[in-house]
C-alpha cells in the first residue's frame, strides 16, 4: 500500500557536447568534478530542513512545517511538512502527501572545459553519510563503474544502512583519453576541507567557478511558473485573441488568465503577475503550486 502512494525524487541529466543540463525534483544530488579538481553542486537540495525558501512557498499555501512529535510533545527528527510528514518539499508522486509538494523542477545549465569531468548522481542515503568534496575526490583516477562501487561502499562503511544508497557515475571525457586522469592534489584544499567541510567547499567552488573553469549558463529554481516565464511577454490583442505563453494556443482573453488578474482558488496565494496562460494550462499551473482548487471549478 505504501508503495503504491508513496512518490520518487528525480534527477534528470542531458549531456551534449560540454554542456551539461540537471533538472531536479527532490534530494537526489548531481556534482560536478571537474579537471580542476572543483566540486560544484549541479543540485539543489529541495529539504525543508535546509531551504528556506521551501518553507515559505509551503506555509504560503498552507501548508504546515514542523517536526514529528513523539508522545505529543518532544519533537523530533527533520522538518517535515503536514498533512503527510514528507521532509522533501518537492517530490513526483507522492499521492498521499498536501498538494504543497509538488513536481516542478530546479534546472541548472553549465559548460565545462574541453579537459572534461565526472558527474556523480546519487540518492540521499549517499549523501546523508558523504559530503559532495569526499565522495568526489574519494574515487578520483578510477573508471566510472568501479568510482559508483566505491561511493556506495564508503557511504555504507559510515553509516551502516542500506537505505536510498543509489549512485551513477558518468565521466565526460575527451576522445583522445581513455580515461580521467586524477587532478593534481592541492594539500591546501584537503586541509580546508577537512576543517570547515560543506561550507568551504561552496565558496571555494563559487571562486573558481568565477573565473571560468565552470561556465554557468542557466540556473532556474523557482516553483512559481510568473517568476520562471518573467513578465516581458508582450501582449498582441489586436486580433482579439490572445496566445497562451505554455501551449502557444490562441484564444479570447475571457477564456484565460491575464497578467495581474486575482487569485483564483487559494486566499493565500499572490495575484498571476505572468503572461497570458489558456485555462488548462492555468489549471495546471496551480496544481503545479500546489494550489489545487479544494472545491470544484467555477468558470465564467
Ligand atoms: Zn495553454
Amino acid at each position: 500500500m505504501t508503495g503504491e502512494t508513496s512518490g520518487t525524487t528525480v534527477t534528470f541529466v542531458v549531456i551534449d557536447g560540454w554542456t551539461i543540463t540537471v533538472a531536479s525534483v527532490g534530494d537526489s544530488r548531481c556534482i560536478l568534478d571537474t579537471q580542476g579538481g572543483v566540486v560544484s553542486l549541479l543540485t539543489v537540495d529541495h529539504r525543508l530542513e535546509e531551504n528556506e525558501e521551501e518553507r515559505l512557498r509551503v506555509t504560503a499555501s498552507g501548508g504546515e512545517v514542523r517536526r514529528l512529535n513523539v508522545f505529543g510533545c518532544n519533537e523530533v527528527g527533520p522538518l517535515r511538512c503536514w498533512p503527510g510528514g514528507l521532509c522533501l518539499s518537492r517530490s513526483i508522486g507522492d499521492t498521499d502527501v498536501g498538494e504543497f509538494i509538488v513536481p516542478v523542477p530546479h534546472v541548472k545549465q553549465v559548460k565545462i572545459s574541453n579537459a572534461g569531468g565526472r558527474l556523480i548522481i546519487a540518492s540521499d542515503g549517499i549523501w546523508d553519510a558523504l559530503s559532495s568534496d569526499s565522495a568526489a575526490q574519494s574515487c578520483r583516477g578510477l573508471p566510472a563503474e568501479l568510482a559508483a562501487k566505491l561511493v556506495v561502499k564508503k557511504a555504507l562503511s559510515s553509516r551502516g544502512l542500506k537505505d536510498d544508497t543509489t549512485c551513477l557515475v558518468v565521466d565526460i571525457i575527451p576522445y583522445d583519453h581513455p580515461i580521467l586522469p586524477p587532478p593534481p592534489r592541492k594539500k591546501q584544499n584537503l586541509l580546508t576541507s577537512f576543517l570547515f567541510g560543506r561550507r568551504s567547499q561552496n565558496a571555494r567552488s563559487n571562486k573558481l567557478s568565477a573565473v571560468g573553469v565552470v561556465e554557468e549558463l542557466f540556473e532556474e529554481g523557482s516553483a512559481m511558473l510568473a517568476e520562471r516565464l518573467g513578465k516581458d511577454f508582450p501582449l498582441d490583442s489586436s486580433s482579439g485573441l490572445f496566445r497562451c505563453a505554455v501551449c502557444q494556443a490562441d484564444m479570447p482573453a475571457s477564456e484565460g488568465l491575464c497578467v495581474n488578474s486575482g487569485p483564483f482558488f487559494s486566499p493565500a496565494s499572490k495575484p498571476w503577475e505572468g503572461p497570458f496562460l489558456c485555462a488548462t494550462c492555468r489549471r495546471k499551473k496551480d496544481a503545479m503550486e500546489g494550489k489545487r482548487p479544494s472545491r470544484p471549478i467555477i468558470t465564467a
